[in-house]
């Protein structure tokens, strides 16, 4: 699908039409030769039939031509990887790396298999559709990087930070030195400075070669006296084998984490450090760790009332469909899988407070410069939703488009939101839909659940009746004020029927 696939109507406004009657006047005085009143009205409704079907024929053609576009300034910005080529070689590199010492390592399965995942990872960013090369995120960050290089020349290494479109408020750093900015952790961002602590944090990774030493820790684990004996022993065993090895793996698990909290405190000090020499605040590194901390929730943090989103015109949105299927009403709750992913990232609270230690008290904390970047935030918000509609994910991008409507006036967000329920309704059309959006789970923060519970529990008859009720809403708002669609007066939805 196109980002807006709105087709509209032409239809004739005032001054067309004076100008047609003008063109007909002109026509019939020019072939008026014998100047008789009937020859002249002759001549005048041959004319008027000529252009009118001319003009018709054009409105016809147009028709099937012409392309919604609310506002070309907010369209989506993404750029395949093979049109960076310092970022691609850069990749390329870090792979044949990664393979060396995958090789290496070959002699030990679990160390083997923690880099072929981490290959495997890399050579799918190459492939997808995964970062966003714009012309405002991308160089911004890369320049924030060049400062906070600047400022530490003693650590001079390839490092590139590159924007990926996932919804996940994180970022990482590979081996090569490729920094991964998600898009969902920017935006939450508020200024610069803690733009500046997040990149500084995952340098200080590159720095202290963290990839390299998580894998060569596991290595030892793996051939330490202590785990060989205990993996024999299981192999011996032979009632319970498989729990006793989940639990072995369990116990390996929690090995890492604790490695893994190690390496991240490691991080934060030399990630402060590395801000301490440049203009940035210092303060930004707490205010983003407190960020961290809070962004399991959603970023507009609004309860969605679907039963007023959905009642449109005349149609009425029935709220037995909010129900589950045992009848009963949602709950509202946190979405797990972001609460899993910020694991990764432990331990706030603890994290804050060593940083907070590494404050000088004697030292004055540097009023923060603290440049803006909301703006970077609500572009952050539109190119995720971009995302999820090349991606398919029509259900989260109506759920997000909505509550982002809640701050963000904009017509182009309903125009998202009745493309994606025209394309549900044509999924279920053609038994795809649970190809497009995964079953309800209260694992899902509330608003996403219920969706999804709505979209399950409707029959196709009803979902059509919504959808295009949705739509006639979405045409009067843009038809109340032209200026928003380039002064086209009816949209027009690809066709629901
Ligand atoms: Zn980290």
């Amino acid at each position: 699908m196109n980002k807006l696939k709105f087709i509209f109507t032409l239809s004739i406004d005032q001054s067309t039409k004076i100008m047609i009657v003008l063109i007909q006047l002109v026509y019939s005085l020019v072939y008026n030769s014998t100047g008789k009143l009937i020859r002249f009205c002759r001549n005048y409704i041959l004319s008027s039939i000529f252009f009118f079907s001319l003009f018709f024929g054009f409105q016809l053609f147009a028709k099937s031509k012409i392309v919604f576009q609310a506002d070309t300034s907010k369209k989506c910005h993404y750029q395949s990887l093979l049109s960076k080529p310092n970022v691609f070689t850069g990749v390329l590199d870090s792979l044949k790396k990664i393979d060396k010492l995958n090789r290496k390592n070959r002699s030990l399965k679990e160390v083997k298999l923690a880099y072929e995942s981490i290959l495997e990872q890399q050579k799918g960013f190459i492939n997808s559709r995964m970062f966003l090369f714009d012309t405002l995120i991308y160089p911004f960050a890369n320049s924030i990087l060049e400062n906070i290089k600047a400022a530490n020349s003693k650590y001079d290494l390839f490092n590139h930070v590159v924007i990926s479109r996932s919804r996940i408020p994180n970022a990482y750093c590979y081996g090569n030195g490729v920094i991964v900015i998600n898009l969902g952790i920017l935006s939450f961002l508020k200024n610069e400075d803690q733009l500046a602590a997040l990149i500084g944090h995952e340098y200080a990774h590159h720095v202290m070669q963290h990839m390299e030493k998580g894998i060569e820790y596991k290595k030892a684990h793996y051939q330490d006296k202590e785990t060989k004996k205990k993996l024999r022993k299981i192999n011996r065993t032979e009632i319970a084998q498989n729990a006793n090895y989940e639990q072995f793996e369990l116990e390996n698990a929690m090995v890492y984490r604790a490695q893994n909290r190690a390496l991240e405190r490691q991080a934060d000090s030399l990630g402060f450090e590395l801000l301490k020499k440049t203009d940035y605040s210092k303060k930004a590194a707490l205010d983003l760790l407190r960020l961290l901390d809070s962004c399991d929730l959603e970023k507009y943090n609004y309860k969605l009332d679907y039963s007023q989103i959905f009642s449109n015109g005349e149609y009425e949105f029935n709220s037995k469909l909010l129900l589950d299927k045992a009848g009963m009403e949602l709950e509202e709750k946190q979405d797990q899988s972001i609460i899993d992913a910020l694991k990764t990232h432990p331990d706030c609270k603890e994290r804050i407070e060593n940083i907070n230690n590494l404050f000088n008290s004697n030292e004055e904390k540097p009023s923060p410069s603290e440049r803006d970047i909301s703006s970077i935030g609500k572009i952050s918000d539109y190119e995720m939703l971009f995302s999820d509609i090349e991606n398919k994910r029509f259900a989260l991008c109506i759920k997000n488009a909505l509550l982002f409507q809640k701050e963000e006036k904009d017509k182009i967000l309903e125009v998202l939101i009745a493309n994606c329920l025209a394309e549900l309704y044509f999924a279920q059309k053609n038994h795809l839909l649970w190809n497009y959006i995964p079953h309800p789970s209260d694992d899902y923060i509330y608003n996403y659940h219920q969706l999804l519970v709505i979209i399950e529990n409707i029959r196709l008859s009803e979902l059509k009746k919504l959808t295009l009720a949705y739509i006639e809403k979405v045409n009067s708002d843009i038809g109340q004020n032209t200026m928003d669609c380039g002064g086209v007066d009816t949209p027009e939805i690809r066709t629901v029927n």
